[in-house]
């Protein structure tokens, strides 16, 4: 009997650690959590066939997908945002053009009319050498082509050639030799940047393109967590550094990154702080030489706030001093009745607007156009 009793406990307890063991096995196929939620970028996203690299020696970081990754959205291509976005550049600009309108269609163009023309077009900010100029055309015009003249044909006319409807405006967004476009946003803080980068990123989405955004304005974290927001709305990577690294190393590996993805552009957020004025000459000179390394810098895009007049001139100034811009982003033209700037700015440093902010939507940048421009201007 008590060998018996024996036997059922043994068998027994021969159940219990089987089923046992069989749980913790069970249990271990289950990968590690990852409790970073930060890959290094080179590791993970090598493309398929290149070999897993060891991981970067510089800090910088590219966030994967998180778990649950928002839902990518379908940004708005660029014809439709023209039409949208036209209604509110006339809704802006639309009084300067009506007021210049009202002046040159009085019975008599007395010298008080022109002076008040003069006075109309400075507050637009068009600058004084242009709005001489522009004067001296409508006065001679309108002199010799007599009171048959449509008023508003030849404004429209002088308007446009000082707008200047021959400038290339496109972006360059292309690289060459298999490398990506490599697009430098650069301005003062507060001008827009990285709302501009952000929007920039949609366009090219929208237009089918592949893109590697850099955030490279370290110094502010609100900004790298601002663009990898707009990142993540449209599935573009951003890469990033812990806060202060070396905007260069950031701007770097954002660029090595996109080669290594065989994306068509690279975007690269900089730092604005124009209060110290050779620091900035160097980190933006060095941003570009290091960049350069990898693969030639195909645009330069000052962003300058439409709102601050004479001041966003001397901010252009300094930086054309700094680095070759080669185009010029307007940014909040739907809060200011200053379109003249679009000329001065021009003039000022000798490149085309290309691009002009015209909301804070996330789809309200738009292709520069001189001729829409001119038809929002006189309504
Ligand atoms: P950054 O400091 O130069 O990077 O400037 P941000 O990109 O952070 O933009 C500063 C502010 O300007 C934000 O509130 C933006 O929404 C706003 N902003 C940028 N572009 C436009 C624009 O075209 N129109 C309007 N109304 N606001 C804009």
């Amino acid at each position: 009997m008590g060998e018996w009793l024996y036997l059922i406990i043994g068998i027994a307890v021969l159940v219990v650690a089987t089923t046992a063991g069989l749980l913790a096995s069970g249990r271990r196929k289950t990968p590690p959590r990852d409790t970073t939620g930060v890959i290094s970028s080179t590791t993970t996203q090598a493309p398929p066939g290149t070999s897993a690299e060891a991981p970067v020696e510089t800090p910088v970081e590219t966030p994967l997908e998180a778990p649950a990754a928002p839902l990518v959205e379908r940004p708005e291509g660029t014809a439709s945002r023209l039409v949208r976005l036209r209604q509110r550049l006339a809704g802006s600009q639309g009084a300067l053009g009506r007021g210049l309108l009202a002046l040159l269609s009085r019975d008599r163009l007395d010298e008080d009319t022109w002076e008040s023309i003069e006075d109309t077009l400075l507050t637009a900010d068009i600058g004084v050498a242009p709005t001489q100029e522009l004067v001296d055309r409508l006065r001679s015009r309108l002199r010799t082509e007599g009171s048959q003249a449509d008023a508003r044909a030849v404004l429209r006319e002088e308007l446009l050639t000082l707008v200047d409807p021959s400038m290339d405006r496109r972006l360059q967004v292309s690289g060459a030799d298999g490398q990506p476009g490599v697009v430098l946003v650069v301005g003062v803080n507060g001008a827009g940047k990285t709302t501009t980068v952000g929007k920039i990123g949609r366009i090219l989405v929208a237009e089918g393109r592949t893109v590697v955004m850099g955030a490279a304005d370290t110094f502010r974290a609100a900004a790298v967590e601002q663009l990898v927001t707009w990142g993540e709305r449209v599935g573009v990577d951003v890469v990033r550094g812990p806060e202060g690294t070396d905007p260069a190393s950031v701007a770097f590996e954002a660029v090595k990154e996109g080669s290594a993805r065989g994306v068509d552009t690279v975007l690269v957020d900089t730092a604005g702080r124009l209060q110290n004025k050779a620091g900035l000459m160097d980190e933006l000179g060095k941003v570009k030489r290091v960049i350069e390394k990898q693969a030639p810098v195909t645009e330069v895009l000052l962003v300058l706030d439409a709102t601050t007049g004479q001041n966003g001139l001397i901010q252009a100034r300094v930086f054309s001093e700094v680095v070759d811009v080669t185009g010029i982003v307007l940014t909040k033209l739907d809060g200011s009745a200053k379109g003249g700037i679009v000329v001065a700015v021009q003039r000022e440093l000798g490149v085309p607007v290309k691009l002009v902010g015209l909301g804070e939507g996330a789809d309200d940048l738009a292709p520069f156009d001189a001729e829409a421009f001119v038809d929002a201007l006189l309504g």
